[in-house]
């Protein structure tokens, strides 16, 4: 059985293409900058378990459409494909992320699904119209194949009451669900997951933070496989300061700037989710970490700054949430920064001696593949796990429609 993931973000997406018998990955690429002059695809077929073939292809996507169009073409090409006829996939998982209270579980799509999506847009407004761009075209592509929506708000489903609620008005959260929902919940399994495996614990017993930052950052904490707190709120604008987010802020600065600046709603949105962040802070630098790195290194006082504000607020989520969970075993650093970056690993994980955390700063700085053990003897476990959010789409595509 094959399964392909597809993983959409504002410009782009990520697919991998599954054997489910052996959960490999026989092809996968990704596409960005789609609508924009210099939009391409980047291809790569396995051909066998130690050679692979990797193409780039230069060209204009205007829509989803071409872009969705061009895959399947690349996925059916007799030198670079994995299959020869659109028939040997079995089914396409879609990563949602926000499904709110109307979707806490995988969802098989339909036009009805699909309008659900984007009127939940105003929820995450930089991702769910996307996504709901993408499931059209890709139900254009892919016609008779089932379609399946995979929703990262749902592994937060588990957060109690207590947790998601804001204090606001009670009556807001049942007449609008006003409320903490999460987000990256699809990576936040498959880290927990891998953490089970990598231990040899049994997950009931385990107590995971998981920091996954990337281009959107968030801080989760997993006891015995649930969810129980999560940084990212009622959008996934909420938390640590991001790329281009300016996560947790007084909501008094809101109307505050809007006075102040004469903004709009829509002014302000923009303001809040793609103006700020690394991008805001930095004074324009960038929204990309590795530029914010090298300009701090290269001794640019607001790279440097932003870099100390993102990693002292996830510090101080490892502290609330190690007291929510009563302990902790396990910090784990997961998305494009937490991956890749030892700089905010470095500054995340110092003086963090009461908690029993002593990040190891040889293995840190080390490149590595896969995941790793990066603290010191006698420490609680601090790992580096790369994250697969497509593998676990296809696994619950698999699960919603071949139940086992
Ligand atoms: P998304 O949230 O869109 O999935 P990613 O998880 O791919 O984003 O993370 C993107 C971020 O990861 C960017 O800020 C990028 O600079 C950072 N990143 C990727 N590779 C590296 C690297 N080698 N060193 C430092 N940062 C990296």
């Amino acid at each position: 059985m094959r399964i392909l993931s597809i993983n959409t973000g504002g410009s782009s997406f990520k697919y991998q293409l599954f054997d489910m018998e052996t959960e490999t990955a026989i092809a996968g690429g990704n596409c960005e900058r789609i609508g924009e002059e210099g939009s391409f695809i980047t291809h790569v077929c396995k051909k066998s378990d130690s050679t692979e073939s990797r193409l780039v292809v230069h060209q204009y996507f205007k829509t989803h459409d071409d872009a969705f169009a061009k895959m399947l073409e690349l996925l059916l090409d007799q030198q670079h494909g994995a299959i020869r006829d659109v028939s040997e996939i079995s089914a396409v998982g879609h990563r949602v992320v926000q499904g709110a209270n109307i979707y806490s579980a995988p969802t098989l799509v339909n036009d009805e699904v699909v309008l659900n999506i984007e009127k939940l847009s105003s929820l995450a407004p930089i991702h769910n119209a996307v996504c709901a761009t993408a499931i059209r075209a890709c139900m254009g592509v892919f016609k008779a194949i089932p379609e399946v929506a995979v929703f990262d708000s749902q592994f937060h489903a588990t957060i109690p009451d207590y947790a998601y609620l804001y204090g606001l008005p009670y009556e807001y959260y049942e007449r609008y669900g006003v409320r903490k929902y999460g987000f990256h919940g699809i990576s936040n399994k498959y880290v927990n997951q891998q953490c089970c495996e990598l231990v040899g614990k049994d997950q009931a017993t385990l107590r995971v933070i998981c920091c996954h930052l990337g281009n959107g950052c968030s801080v989760t904490a997993i006891s015995g496989g649930k969810s129980i707190d999560t940084s990212m709120g009622f959008t996934p604008a909420d938390g640590l300061l991001m790329g281009t987010r300016c996560g947790s802020i007084d909501p008094g600065c809101a109307g505050y700037l809007m006075q102040k600046e004469g903004l709009s709603y829509e002014q302000l949105d923009e303001l809040l989710s793609k103006k700020s962040g690394y991008l805001g802070v930095s004074g324009g630098c960038s929204s990309d970490s590795r530029k914010v790195v090298a300009a701090a290194e290269a001794g640019d006082r607001l790279a440097a700054l932003v870099l100390r504000m993102q990693s002292y607020q996830v510090k101080k989520y490892i502290g609330g949430y190690t007291a929510a969970m009563n302990g902790l075993d396990m910090l784990v650093f997961t998305g494009g920064i937490g991956e890749n970056s030892h700089v905010t690993r470095e500054l995340v994980c110092a003086d963090l001696d009461f908690f029993s955390l002593w990040l190891d700063k040889d293995l840190n700085r080390q490149h590595a593949m896969g995941s790793r053990c990066v603290s010191k003897k006698g420490s609680k476990d601090i790992w580096i796990i790369p994250t697969n959010e497509e593998l676990v789409i296809a696994r619950e595509t698999k699960q919603l429609l071949w139940p086992q």
